[in-house]
């Protein structure tokens, strides 16, 4: 190839689907704080999703979505799910309903789990990428990678594009294969039951299409987001290891003409004899069915997915849920699968490639998982990239995504593989039956699963941005119901300026800041007043972590911002009796909060329900995502230095940690060097108050 166009880009993320959204909405973030960034989201297939495919959205996801401006939009047309119920054989083996359960635990968050269709959440997702990018990142689709290679000697190298991507565009019929020859939109040709072989047949070079239509893209980093047949994680020899079932499920969404009592909830049927239903209540009415079908995966063989019809699966559920009645005249969806649990031996290479989302874990989709980590999993890598190139961390930051997100997938497996095992498995008789499933044992494993479902559960390890161990031990006896590496859960606080309740995690806005939340205790014992000043002078001292890492000309709460929560009402003290412009910066007003009764709404008694003193308070540092990075004590400020000092790097300070763009050069541009060999330091700028 010698015309083909040449270009260049700080991260180039293969498919657009739930994980590569998430990806883009994150680098719409950057973008927006350095519009020269060049980010570029590429997909083989013409158009997104329309219909089917993933639906359950979990709390996690929600207070996710909130910090992206998304949750209210997507609430409006999602379906609340509510009730759990559960349904099995009677001694006479006919169906009767055993139990019913809150979907989602009482109290875990302030989210419960809802429904709507992956189109819709896609479509939602790209206009934010659109509103927050200022147009500058759109998918580009039928954008097919054809070879990706890595020049190992440039991996270290933070100016270098080490990456180079060909890809080739494919013209609107390439980029369309064929559904499956149903009148049904249905979901075969992307579901597990196709192969990757197939997969790749699907998209390979038509006849007569040239070498003119590719294009070699040189990248910084690439983030393989192409589902479960993944190409990049497949071009990069990174193994999947689990184990497949041989069940196979069909899935129809429709509207059903049914007697059975609890149609509108979330249901777990096990019949005698005739294999298991779940039903998922869906917006508009809608209701999905997961059938368990009679065939059986043969091992090492394919499934012939051509044999798998909308009506067959609904006759499968009919006979699962006799005596009730059952039709679904008009199907929306369906599709069939092949239950498998597996998660990749590795998530990166080199902290240069990475893959997230199901190119790196698959497993069934009952518990309504796939969709909500995926999108969890860039949005716990790209806050960290995005820091990285925009030159405020260094890239040893980016090694906590495989540190954080491979036990997750692990943990998600393990989850699974028990869960859809008792899923699929028969209902015992009696005590004796050893080949059964207890149905005592099933709902206990439901109920715990819940919360791990839920996405509340992650408490990540200890690491360079978890404080738990070593330097920066975090001391866990000020904050004592809530456990670093967890996400911060949400409780009201009161805004002092005007006396408005707000919900703290809507002031954790997904934008790439570091918070500290300064929980200032009982600020109008001058005691107390003191520890406070102290502690704001710290942060306004030179030495301070939002001195030393707010960039050249930046505003102070750029990289760290400083919220103050304290435990007085708001006539005890005033708001500015809080040191600026440290925890009050000028005219700032949404910077000091209060603990105390609002006028509407009740106490939310935050302090209490975090675990913190009244009186002496406590400093919580939380990271971009959400997630609690340290706790410490006012005077602990050696720590705050310790634990940002760990990864992110000073604008024109630390010989050796420093960007090329915190350096006046002069002469040639390698690696931070002038012509002379000599480094010279920027003066940095002071931080805008
Ligand atoms: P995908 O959604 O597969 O997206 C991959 C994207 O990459 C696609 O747009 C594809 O066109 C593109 N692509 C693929 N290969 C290439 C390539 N070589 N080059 C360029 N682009 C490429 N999950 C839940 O959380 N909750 C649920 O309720 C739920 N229900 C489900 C129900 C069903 C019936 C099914 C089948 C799945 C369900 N899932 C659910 C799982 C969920 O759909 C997936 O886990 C999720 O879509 C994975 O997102 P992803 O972005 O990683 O991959």
């Amino acid at each position: 190839m010698t015309n083909a166009p040449e270009s260049e880009c700080d991260v180039l993320i293969i498919g657009a689907g739930p994980a590569g959204l998430m990806a883009a909405r994150w680098m719409a973030e950057f973008v927006r704080q350095k519009p020269d960034l060049r980010i570029r989201i590429i997909d083989k297939r013409s158009t997104k999703i329309f219909t089917g495919q993933a639906d359950g959205l979990q709390c996690r996801t929600l207070e996710t979505f909130q910090t992206l401006g998304l949750a209210e939009k997507i609430l409006a047309e999602a379906n609340e799910m509510v009730t759990i119920s559960l349904y099995n054989p009677d001694e006479n083996g006919v169906l009767k309903r055993t139990d019913r359960i809150p979907d989602t635990l009482p109290d875990i968050s302030r989210y419960h789990q809802v429904v709507l269709h992956q189109g819709r959440i896609e479509r939602h997702f790209l206009d934010s990428i659109a509103e927050r990018s200022d147009m500058q990142i759109k998918v580009e689709r039928g954008v097919l990678p054809e070879e990706l290679t890595v020049d190992d000697s440039k991996i270290e190298d933070s100016e270098a594009y080490p990456i180079t991507v060909k890809v080739r565009h494919l013209s609107e019929e390439e980029a369309t294969p064929a559904q499956f020859g149903h009148k049904a939109a249905n979901g075969l040709f992307r579901s597990s039951l196709t192969t990757a072989e197939e997969e790749d047949a699907a998209f390979a070079r038509q006849p007569g299409r040239g070498e003119n239509e590719t294009e070699t893209i040189r990248a910084k980093y690439v983030i393989g987001c192409d589902g479960g047949h993944s190409w990049v994680r497949r071009t990069l020899g990174i193994e999947m290891v689990g184990e497949q079932t041989d069940y196979i499920w069909g899935v129809v969404d429709g509207v059903p003409h049914s007697n059975f009592p609890d149609i509108r909830s979330r249901c777990a049927i096990h019949s005698a004899n005739s294999g298991s239903v779940m039903i998922i209540p869906r917006e508009n009415g809608m209701v999905r069915l997961y059938v368990q079908l009679q065939e059986r995966a043969q091992p090492g063989q394919r499934v012939d997915k051509a044999r798998f019809t909308s009506e067959m699966v609904i006759a499968s559920a009919k006979k699962i849920m006799e005596p009730y009645t059952l039709d679904v005249p008009e199907v929306d969806w369906f599709t069939a699968y092949h239950i498998g649990q597996r998660v990749a031996n590795a998530f990166d290479r080199d902290n240069r490639v990475f893959i997230a989302g199901d190119a790196c874990h698959t497993h069934s989709p009952k518990a309504g998982q796939g969709m909500n980590t995926s999108m969890m999993d860039t949005y716990n890598l790209c806050w960290k990239l995005g820091l990285v190139i925009s030159g405020k961390a260094d890239r040893s930051l980016l090694k906590t995504y495989a540190s954080e997100r491979r036990p997750f997938a692990q943990a998600l497996i393990d989850f699974d593989h028990k869960f859809s095992r008792l899923f699929s498995g028969r209902p015992a008789k009696d005590m004796a039956d050893e080949m059964g499933v207890s149905m005592d044992v099933f709902k206990d494993a439901f109920i715990k699963g819940n919360k791990f479902a839920s996405g509340t559960a992650i408490n990540y390890d200890p690491s360079i941005i978890v404080g738990k161990e070593g330097a920066i031990t975090s001391k866990r006896d000020l904050a004592k119901n809530i456990e670093v590496g967890t996400r911060l859960a949400s409780h009201k606080v009161v805004r002092h300026a005007e006396g408005l309740p707000i919900h703290l995690g809507d002031l954790l806005v997904s934008n790439g800041k570091f918070r500290i939340l300064l929980f200032a205790g009982k600020a109008s014992d001058p005691q107390q007043m003191q520890r406070i000043g102290a502690f704001a002078d710290y942060l306004d001292s030179d030495k301070s972590v939002i001195s030393r890492y707010t960039p050249q000309g930046g505003k102070r709460d750029d990289v760290v911002e400083v919220l103050t929560i304290h435990s007085n009402t708001r006539e005890e003290v005033e708001m500015h009796d809080f040191p600026a412009p440290s925890l009050f910066p000028k005219y700032d007003y949404n910077k000091i909060y209060a603990d105390c009764e609002p006028y509407h709404g009740g106490h939310a008694h935050a302090y209490q329900n975090y675990g913190i003193d009244e009186q002496k308070g406590a400093v919580i540092v939380v990271r971009p995502d959400g997630y609690i990075a340290m706790v410490c004590d006012l005077e602990d400020t050696p720590m705050l230095d310790a634990y940002f000092d760990g990864f992110m790097l000073a604008p024109a300070k630390t010989i050796g940690r420093q960007t090329e763009a915190d350096w006046t050069i002069k002469g040639t541009k390698s690696n931070g060097v002038n012509g002379t060999g000599v480094h010279v330091q920027k003066e940095p700028a002071a931080p805008v108050v």
